[in-house]
């Protein structure tokens, strides 16, 4: 049990502030966020969606969907959003505490919170004893922003640290049909949008190469890696790093190609879907 490991960054903020700021407005709303821990957030300035998504390992319209926010664009400075845990969180507590003000806190049943903390008599809850609430899994995590953001646009964010080197489209003799960001050897590639793995290996030209499908008509290419850290199968968050960058294939230099692969066959151009921010 990792019942008085605090594990979560805004631990703080949470055993100091949640009881007072968020217990009345953590309803949860549509059934796909059932199961699901929320932690609290309040909104800095300087913060937007996009920095706390990542942060967290979420993309932005994922967070507008969960807070109801209709422009994710637009975020307020002491805004409280709630974002889902996807590590344990530590709840210390305190009077007035009982499992079903916590399981309302926490999106969970009152069961869930007992049955992993080996709670038997649940009548009082002792004060000052922390209960460890189980964060997602990472496949709980990756299904539950495919489902939010079923309605919203498809958006990428920038798989690797780097500078545009190659556009999409026509080349004299041939067609290129991704973009290519150039990119110091070895940088961590990460998953432009939450997904599944479809393919990770040599490929061809591509070199080393991983493919994950969005589950939306959509899936994204990796390519020209020195090392592959995903294999087809493995769900991964948006963010997570999924290869480190490399020059293998037919490559002139260290850098990733992003492609994006339409279901219905062909590509489009990546820089469509791709966020401004980096
Ligand atoms: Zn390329």
């Amino acid at each position: 049990m990792k019942k008085l490991i605090v594990t979560m960054l805004c631990s703080v903020f949470w055993l100091t502030n949640a009881h007072m700021a968020l217990a009345d407005e953590l309803v949860l709303p549509a059934s796909c966020y059932q199961g699901s821990t929320f932690i609290g957030y309040t909104v800095k300035d300087g913060d937007s969606l996009y920095k706390i998504g990542l942060h967290y390992g979420f993309d932005a319209y994922t967070l507008a969907a969960i807070n109801d926010i209709i422009d994710p664009r637009v975020i307020e400075v002491g805004q409280q959003l709630k974002i889902p845990a996807t590590e344990d969180v530590s709840h210390e507590i305190i009077a007035g505490d009982s499992l079903y003000s916590l399981a309302n806190l926490y999106g969970m049943t009152p069961m869930e919170i007992a049955m992993a903390n080996d709670l038997w008599d649940t009548e009082v809850l002792p004060v000052g004893v922390s209960l460890s609430i189980p964060g997602l899994s990472r496949a709980q995590a990756v299904s539950l922003q495919l489902s939010a953001r079923a309605e919203l646009p498809f958006v990428l964010q920038y798989p690797v640290d780097g500078v545009i080197s190659s556009g999409y489209g026509q080349r004299s003799n041939e067609f290129h049909t991704g973009t290519d960001i150039a990119c110091e050897y070895g940088s961590e590639v990460k998953a432009a949008q939450s997904g599944q793995v479809v393919s990770a290996g040599w490929d061809g030209n591509y070199g080393y190469a991983v493919v994950i499908d969005h589950k939306n008509g959509y899936k994204t290419r990796y390519a020209h890696n020195s090392q592959l850290l995903v294999e087809a199968g493995d769900v991964v968050a948006v963010g997570q790093t999924i290869a480190l960058a490399g020059s293998t294939g037919r490559s002139t230099g260290p850098h990733v190609h992003l492609e994006v692969l339409k279901a219905t066959g062909g590509t489009e151009n990546p820089m469509r879907f791709l966020t401004k921010e980096k």
